[in-house]
């Protein structure tokens, strides 16, 4: 299902699978982020085509994780992401693709890299820029004139965020600190929302570090509204595996 955020800016839900944004610019689409299967991306493409005439004229991923760059190969332009992005997605080989039970294939890795900025401009201005924490290559996408912010896994809607093992909490924060105040938000996972899910974000990646310092208990996380009103408790337990790793 396609839900309209803006005029230009449209959301394709599918569940708890990440999020995918199209930006409809005056020339062509820019896609955010593409899913783990050949075959999902297939139908982000016709979402697209029902949606607009234009054409996608650029894909950017968010970060290296496969549910967000896997199905760039179904899209014939160039990819925009970090320089990090694109070397991680360097090292996916076979035995990788096996631990996700998937069948190889040839990653369309990305064409352009940037370090700290891309800006792109087709009729609206769209800001690329690199914000780390959740993984060392993050990025988020801010559209001013549309008031929306693409975030990628930086924010995490309406279940628990996964903290991996290249997460570091306090530089996830302070980029989640210097975020522009959107009115609109768009989630890497979960519903579209606005500015107070980068505040309840932050509260929980502060509430975690509390918890490991000794500050608050396991018990006390667990009545929170922040921690029990979000889906898949597992991916919770995994996070902090991975954060005494
Ligand atoms: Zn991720």
């Amino acid at each position: 299902m396609v839900k309209k955020i803006t005029e230009f800016v449209y959301v394709i839900e599918h569940e708890e699978a990440a999020n995918n944004v199209i930006i409809i610019g005056k020339k062509g689409v820019i896609l955010v982020d593409t899913s783990l299967f050949p075959e999902k991306a297939k139908s982000i493409a016709k979402f697209i085509r029902d949606l607009t005439m234009k054409p996608v004229q650029l894909v950017f991923n968010t970060h290296y994780h496969p549910d967000h760059t896997f199905g760039n190969s179904t899209f014939d332009c160039p990819v925009v992401a970090h320089n990090l992005t694109r070397e991680k997605m360097e090292m996916f080989d076979k035995t990788y693709f096996e631990e996700l039970g998937l069948e190889y294939f040839e990653l369309h890795l990305p064409d352009i890299i940037f370090e700290d900025e891309f800006v792109f401009e087709d009729n609206i201005k769209i800001e690329f820029i690199h914000g780390p924490g959740h993984t060392p290559d993050s990025s988020y996408v801010y559209i001013p004139q549309e008031d929306v912010l693409i975030t990628g896994d930086t924010v995490i809607n309406s279940m628990h965020p996964e903290i991996v093992q290249d997460s570091n909490l306090n530089v996830w924060i302070k980029t989640l600190e210097s975020l522009p105040k959107a009115k609109h938000v768009v989630p890497g996972h979960g519903d579209p929302g606005d500015y107070s899910s980068v505040k309840k974000m932050i509260e929980y990646l502060d509430k975690l570090k509390k918890l490991f310092a000794g500050e608050l208990s396991a018990n006390q996380l667990e009545f929170d509204p922040n921690f029990s009103e979000r889906k898949h408790a597992e991916i919770l337990e995994w996070s902090i595996r991975n954060l005494l790793s």
